[in-house]
């Protein structure tokens, strides 16, 4: 294991950690030039724990939940440090390994739907494709269980809402939809990139809900994404703040509240009240 030096000593990995991140840092660029925009963060999120990570725009936080799924651009992006996934290596793993872990072990929800549906294809048909590519099903059986799924996340007429295209849902839908897809593989770890961002603040805190109820039933840990204070005093266990690619405090959300340690922290701002 790569031991800190930084600020944020992590604490030991137990065999509750889901997520396990050390000393990541994450640059940009190519061969004679590297900017890191991620320093050196650490933190851990436990079974059945909801960690938020919170930072203004550009701060780094995008970056880190994708470098934990691996998903940024191979040739202009560099990683270094540790980001263990249920004990497993992630940036060790072999390209098809890592295929099958998201999903199964992670899955990600962004903030902005249409970007991750296809406008062409019908809800059920997505739902349905999500699930047959991680899980041994038929049609009939995929399909039945996209029907069970929306009806999970509480989107009212699940069954005429299958044949329907990702246009004709307003953008809470879309969202509850990508959740959905999500959870389609029965995921260790939710990784939810402002998922809320985009909605109205009535939506927003169905959307929360809907993710707290997930949580109690399923038992599944969350890292949540938001810029939004308001959020993160919603849901979040344990909060990691990053300030301009650094990590600046990682506190229970309520010492966040009570006694933020940062100047920034204090500055961030709060719309769901
Ligand atoms: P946010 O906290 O808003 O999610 P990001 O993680 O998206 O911030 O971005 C952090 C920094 O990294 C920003 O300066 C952004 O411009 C830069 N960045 C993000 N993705 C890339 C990329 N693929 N190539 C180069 N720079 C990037
Ligand atoms: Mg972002």
């Amino acid at each position: 294991m790569i031991m800190s030096d930084t600020l944020h000593p992590a604490p030991e990995t137990t065999s509750d950690t889901v997520l396990s991140v050390r000393d990541l840092t994450v640059s940009f660029g190519s061969a004679d030039y590297w900017k890191p925009v991620v320093r050196n963060i650490s933190f851990d999120v436990g079974a059945n724990e909801t960690v938020a990570v919170v930072g203004e725009s550009g701060s780094g936080k995008s970056v880190t939940a994708l470098a934990i799924m691996r998903l940024l651009p191979k040739a202009t992006s560099r990683i270094n440090g540790q980001i263990l996934l249920n004990g497993r290596d992630v940036l060790d793993l072999p390209p098809q390994a890592m295929q099958a872990l998201r999903g199964d072990e992670a899955a990600m929800v962004f903030q902005e739907p249409m970007t991750s549906l296809n406008p062409v294809l019908t809800i059920g048909f997505q739902l349905a494709e999500a699930l047959k590519w991680h899980r041994d099903l038929s049609n009939a059986e995929a399909l039945a269980e996209a029907r069970r799924l929306l009806n999970r996340v509480r989107i009212p007429a699940a069954e005429r809402r299958l044949a329907e295209y990702p246009h004709n849902l307003s953008g809470g839908m879309r969202q509850r939809v990508m959740i959905a897809m999500a959870l389609a593989c029965r995921p260790k770890l939710l990784i939810a990139d402002e998922p809320t961002t985009a909605l109205d603040v009535t939506i927003q805190a169905q959307i929360l809900d809907l993710i707290r109820e997930l949580q109690a039933d399923g038992g599944m840990s969350v890292l949540f994404i938001t810029h939004d204070m308001g959020v993160v005093a919603e849901i979040a266990d344990r909060t990691v703040v990053m300030f301009r690619g650094d990590q600046v405090e990682t506190e229970r959300t309520e010492t966040i509240f009570r006694q933020p340690a940062h100047p920034y922290t204090r500055a961030l701002p709060a719309s769901v009240p």
